[in-house]
C-alpha cells in the first residue's frame, strides 16, 4: 500500500519545526599542526604561520610552507586587521549568518564569518577586525566585524 497521507507542504513543515534561534557555531575540527592556532584563538590571539626561508605567511596553518615546501615555519601574531574580499549571507532571520573571505593585512585570505553587523550595510573592501566567538563545545573561532 502506498502512504495516502498528504505530503507536508513547506508551510506546514515550517510550522512543525522548532524555531531555529540564533545560529550555533559548530566546534572547529582541529589537526595537530594547527593546535597552537586554536589555543591562541581561545586566548583571543590570531596566529599565522610564516616561513623562515621564503618569509611568506600562509593560512590555513601547515607544517610545510605551501609556497616553497620548507619545513622551517614559525607562528607569529597577526594584526587581526583586514578587508572584506567577498561575502554572502545564508539563512533567514536570527539564524542567518554571513560567510566571508577576509584578506588580512599580512596578505593571506581567511574564510570566516562577518558578525555583530548588518550584512546589508557592509561592502567589499571594507575594513574589518578579528573577534573571537565561542563555538558549540569547542575552541573560540576567529570571525570579523567592521573595524
Ligand atoms: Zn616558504
Amino acid at each position: 500500500m502506498t502512504n495516502m497521507s498528504t505530503p507536508a507542504t513547506p508551510a506546514n513543515a515550517a510550522a512543525k519545526a522548532p524555531p531555529a534561534g540564533p545560529r550555533k557555531i559548530p566546534a572547529p575540527r582541529t589537526l595537530p599542526e594547527s593546535q597552537p592556532f586554536w589555543d591562541a584563538a581561545d586566548a583571543g590571539r590570531l596566529l599565522l604561520k610564516v616561513c623562515l626561508d621564503c618569509h611568506a605567511p600562509h593560512y590555513y596553518p601547515r607544517d610545510i610552507c605551501p609556497h616553497c615546501q620548507s619545513d622551517r615555519t614559525e607562528w607569529r601574531d597577526a594584526s587581526g586587521l583586514g578587508t572584506i574580499y567577498s561575502f554572502s549571507t545564508m539563512g533567514k532571520g536570527e539564524a542567518a549568518w554571513t560567510l566571508a573571505y577576509i584578506r588580512l593585512d599580512e596578505g593571506v585570505t581567511m574564510m570566516s564569518n562577518l558578525v555583530d553587523c548588518d550584512p546589508r550595510e557592509v561592502e567589499i573592501g571594507q575594513r574589518v577586525k578579528v573577534v573571537f566567538k565561542p563555538s558549540d563545545g569547542g575552541y573560540a573561532v576567529p570571525m570579523f566585524t567592521p573595524a
